[in-house]
């Protein structure tokens, strides 16, 4: 519930007035994991949260999918709800009305939809503002207009973000794509919705707001989307380019509005401490007498005024993201920071008064080398000196290549190498006090490397998984040719990508150079909006 994404699809459902009539949308949750057993066993369908009603009995089922691991709910919601699991087992359903169209969209889904083909009749890909309305339009009027339910779905390809997979064929050449084909008449390439000027959609916000859920105290709001600084490894970063900043007085507007609602104020994005007016907002949320709180803080964004702002606004831990541990794997990355830059922001963040530090690190980046690995240790040990007390908490996670991104062309590293690196930078710093450890293990992180650039045949391993458990499944499947290939495989700017008919804007000629130059250490500067087009996004 705390997503807003998800909050934001409820909204624009909601709020669609226009065209051929009102919409009505409901939630509908997974049972938590410790009553599905039991819900399982008592055979009433699943239904939803507003009215009780069956799955079955709704026109559309929409899922918002923000992370691979969601994957694994999608059968079980399905199965739970006796709605049929494959797209092409759908049709007639029991009291002779359609089977609902089952619908899915965000972030996982928009950086590759393919695992999930055989499961979705029909992928929205990219920002939902700009397109939900016109999907609903088309939607309704092909109810009106078209009697038999797959000529319904087919007709939803004229609209330039709707992908239909079943549409699609794809032959392999065992570990990749031979080819991937639009069947006659189908459109062959999907235009991801981007909407340049956010100003005309509604701030996305907790529009609703619920104390069962993981940040029930705090009133999210989103201030910018994207991010300029082209972070190599980012999917999110590259996604949503460029950067959009949303005008400051709605955001106050906002901001207000969650102040009245009680408890604090988070501000959401990709780059939170970039947005320009951020000090203004932090102020007028101090104003208003309520604390802030931010997603992410950039170490060279901040400074001593900006830090005791934050500390007044109840800022209690500053978390930054060196990601490496050394000079020259941050240049890789295109994260230039140098040592020295990272130690001075942080004695600025200890004389503005915090005493908690979070760092989060990634492991098995590429060209990275034992040393790079223990670097993080030796690091951590020079910040943990300038911090008088307090904690220091370290998060570090295998790197995963991700879809439209210079790094979706390199494998994940050797899953025995991670946990070595993993086991190097604890050793060195178990002894040390004030310092905790949190690691995701390479075994933890497999099925997600596996997911992000799965192609289709992954569907019957997401169903296994949610049969037996994602490790389960994994040790069966993880020797398949497709498997090791998704994973372990280096790919060139030629192959073909299970992603690659999607347009997000962003040039695969330009991701595979922007790879290059990082494997050569060489720096990209951030965006400059208005006077660039390298990357392809500013162009259409
Ligand atoms: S074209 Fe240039 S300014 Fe625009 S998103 Fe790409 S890199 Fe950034």
């Amino acid at each position: 519930m705390s997503n807003l994404g998800f909050q934001s699809v409820c909204h624009l459902f909601d709020t669609y007035r226009e065209g051929k009539g009102v919409v009505t949308v409901e939630r509908a949750f997974l049972p938590d994991p410790e009553e599905l057993k039991e819900y399982g066993r008592t055979e009433v369908p699943l239904f939803s949260y507003e009215t009780k009603s069956p799955l079955t009995e709704f026109d559309i089922i929409a899922f918002s999918i923000a992370f691979e691991e969601d994957y694994f709910n999608i059968p079980k919601i399905l199965g739970l709800g006796k709605v049929p699991l494959l797209s092409a087992e759908r049709g007639l359903g029991k009291r002779a009305v359609f089977d609902p169209l089952v619908v899915a969209g965000g972030v996982a889904v928009s950086l590759n939809p393919e695992p999930l083909a055989d499961m979705i009749d029909l992928f929205i890909l990219g920002e939902a503002e700009g397109a939900l309305h016109l999907f609903i339009d088309r939607f309704l009027e092909l109810c009106e207009s078209v009697p038999g339910r797959v000529d319904r779905v087919a007709g939803l390809d004229s609209l330039p973000f709707t992908y239909i997979p079943s549409l699609y064929e794809v032959e392999y050449d065992h570990v990749g794509i031979k080819s991937f084909r639009p069947r006659h008449g189908i459109k062959e390439k999907i235009l991801a919705t981007k909407n340049l000027d956010l100003d005309q959609f509604d701030i996305p916000r907790s529009f609703i707001y619920t104390p069962d859920t993981g940040f029930k105290d705090t009133f999210l709001t989103e201030v910018e989307r994207g991010c300029g600084r082209g972070c190599r490894f980012c999917a999110a970063g590259f996604l949503y380019l460029p950067p959009r900043w949303r005008d400051v007085e709605k955001v106050k507007d906002v901001v207000a509005e969650g102040v009245e609602r009680g408890g604090q104020i988070g501000l959401i994005g990709a780059a939170v401490s970039e947005y320009p007016d951020i000090k203004e907002v932090v102020e007028a949320g101090l104003g208003l007498g309520a604390p802030v709180t931010l997603s992410s803080l950039r170490l060279d964004s901040l400074d001593a005024p900006f830090l005791h702002s934050l500390k007044e606004a109840g800022y209690k831990t500053v978390t930054m993201a060196p990601e490496a541990g050394t000079e020259r794997l941050r240049a890789v990355i295109n994260k230039g920071m140098t040592d020295a830059e990272i130690l001075s922001t942080v004695e600025e963040v200890v004389e503005a008064g915090f005493s908690k530090i979070k760092l989060y690190f990634l492991i098995g980046l590429p060209t990275e080398t034992h040393y790079d690995a223990l670097a993080i240790s030796t690091l951590t040990l020079r910040i943990r000196s300038l911090m008088k007390k307090g904690m220091l908490h370290l998060s570090i996670n295998p790197f995963v290549p991700k879809p439209f991104t210079p790094f979706q062309f390199h494998p994940f590293e050797n899953a025995v190498t991670v946990d070595k690196r993993i086991a190097g930078i604890k050793e060195a710093l178990k002894r040390e006090r004030g310092i905790t450890v949190k690691a995701l293990s390479a075994k933890e992180a497999l099925v997600q490397a596996y997911l992000s650039r799965a192609d289709r045949r992954a569907g019957q391993f997401i169903i296994e998984a949610a049969a037996l458990s994602p490790a389960r499944a994994f040790k069966k499947w993880k020797k398949k040719e497709s498997v090791i290939g998704s994973i372990y495989r280096e790919v060139s700017e030629e192959d073909i990508l299970p992603w690659d008919f999607i347009g997000h804007g962003l040039d695969k000629l330009y991701l595979w150079r922007e790879y290059q130059r990082g494997m050569d250490e060489r720096l990209t500067p951030p965006c400059d909006v208005g006077s660039c087009t390298r990357c392809g996004v500013c162009i259409g």
